[in-house]
């Protein structure tokens, strides 16, 4: 049986390099799920850092790629750095390792392409040079690709090296909505970066497609200027975890016990708070945010990350007692370091999400309805949020200085005000258009079987 099993996926065997922090990590394991789903054997491969759990995987192979590197961090500040640290330790053993397999290679069973996260850009390298094709995977909205096409210059005059692109996105008028001058903000602009994003931008235009975690219609004239742009086909089959619901990811341990605590509250009355796997923030943020939570006299579920306040493992000796004893008193908060958060946007108790704007969260919130409030911190973040306050009409941001009786009243206003009762209504909206994506002859459900047919024919 097993054996017949395997039988039928020779030919179709996929290498998966997944970019090691849980944002990146997250989107590779479902796309693995859904193509492997569709007949494709996989491989993924990842640096020894942040490694997935491979036993909750049992479908796949996995393959570390000894790096050397060790204890890298994930901070945003030091993002750029640690993308070029691993591409540079990892090209060398990545390129030992498929010219291994392709030396063995059964001619009936070979390597049918390489798929890749955009920010593991060594890949194409190693994939031109083995002759495989290579497909970029972008866990991004498809409109952030477009900051690569018009990069601010360091010294604050004028764009480069892409005049001519930006001169025609800025006559695009359906960008208007969604403005150029967030598409650059994005683009944090300093030398190394623009020297990684030129790299990365290199590596798209080489790959023979590019797939992207996003829905056709929430970014249908983004997704013509990207393929405009890079000219290759470009596969928006998302959203993954919806596509083929896979094993969880989580570099964490989830805490399911918020799970019962969400049993018990009413139907769309709590607002959960989580602000992803990265960001940090100081510790009168912390306390700002906390008084916000309790005067908003709301239940909440929030997810306090050990690093989430600098230097600090456990949010206990942070927050004051009048805290704990005020949320206890009221059985209305649920604090816990990490939340299985698919589940948790989808229980019927969950009433809004005070995010950071990441994308898969992004994602993970519309595709179960619910509303909003945004504060974007770093990265592509500050472009989203334009998606979900101004073009999407999703969500409420809160601007400015981190302050308890701003963070109140913008509860309140999405969780309760008239306008937050219109908001619920276009989520809830955009909610069915996305699940119509998915169903058969749906824009996903389509683009994945041409994905499927541009890999086999590669
Ligand atoms: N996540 C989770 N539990 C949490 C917080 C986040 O499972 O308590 C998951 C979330 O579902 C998402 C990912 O972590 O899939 C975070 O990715 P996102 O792009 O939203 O933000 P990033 O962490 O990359 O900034």
């Amino acid at each position: 049986m097993m054996e017949k099993e395997e039988a039928k996926r020779h030919g179709r065997r996929l290498v998966l390099v997944v970019y090691p922090s849980q944002g990146h990590i997250n989107p590779m394991l479902q796309l693995a799920t859904i193509l492997y789903s569709k007949g494709f054997s996989i491989i993924i491969l990842h640096p020894e850092f942040n490694s997935p759990n491979h036993s909750n995987h049992p479908d796949f192979s996995f393959v570390s790629i000894p790096g050397g590197l060790s204890n890298v961090s994930a901070s945003p500040g030091d993002i750029v750095a640690t993308i070029s640290a691993i591409n540079r330790s990892c090209e060398a053993p990545f390129q030992r390792y498929l010219e291994q397999i392709l030396e063995v290679e059964d001619p009936h069973d070979r390597v049918a392409g390489v798929i890749y996260d955009g920010f593991m850009h060594f890949a194409q390298r190693v994939a031109n040079h083995l002759k495989l094709p290579g497909i970029s995977m972008c866990t991004t909205a498809a409109a952030s690709l477009l900051a690569f096409a018009v990069s601010r210059h360091p010294d604050g005059h004028g764009y480069i090296p892409y005049q001519d692109s930006l001169s025609q996105l800025d006559q695009e008028p359906e960008l208007e909505a969604l403005k150029l001058e967030d598409i650059i903000k994005s683009a944090a602009g300093n030398p190394t970066s623009l020297e990684q994003r030129a790299i990365i931008k290199e590596s798209t235009k080489n790959a023979s497609a590019i797939i992207v975690n996003t829905i056709h219609f929430l970014e249908q004239k983004k997704l013509t200027k990207v393929q405009e742009y890079f000219g290759n086909p470009i596969f928006p089959i998302g959203p993954f975890h919806k596509l083929a619901p896979s094993s969880s990811s989580s570099l964490l341990e989830e805490d399911t016990n918020c799970i019962s605590w969400l049993d018990k509250q009413a139907l769309e009355s709590v607002i959960y708070v989580s602000f992803g796997s990265m960001t940090s923030m100081d510790e009168n943020e912390l306390l700002e945010i906390a008084s916000g939570l309790a005067s908003s006299e709301l239940p909440f579920l929030w997810v306090v990350r050990p690093g989430l306040v600098t230097g600090s493992e456990w949010v206990e000796e942070l927050l004051p007692e009048s805290f704990w004893k005020r949320v206890e008193a009221e059985g209305r908060g649920c604090i816990v370091k990490w939340a299985p958060q698919k589940e948790v946007l989808a229980h019927g108790a969950v009433g809004g999400f005070w995010s950071h704007c990441g994308w898969n969260s992004i994602l993970e919130s519309v595709c179960e309805g619910v509303p909003m409030l945004c504060r974007p911190i770093f990265g592509d973040q500050p472009l989203n949020v334009r998606y979900v306050c101004d073009v999407w009409k999703i969500g409420l941001e809160i601007e400015g200085v981190l302050e308890r009786g701003k963070i109140e009243k913008g509860i309140r206003r999405l969780m309760i005000d008239s306008e937050g009762l219109e908001i619920r209504q276009r989520a809830k909206g955009l909610k069915e258009k996305a699940n119509f994506c998915l169903s058969e002859d749906g824009s996903s459900y389509n683009a994945l079987n041409e994905l499927v047919q541009h890999i086999l024919s590669s």
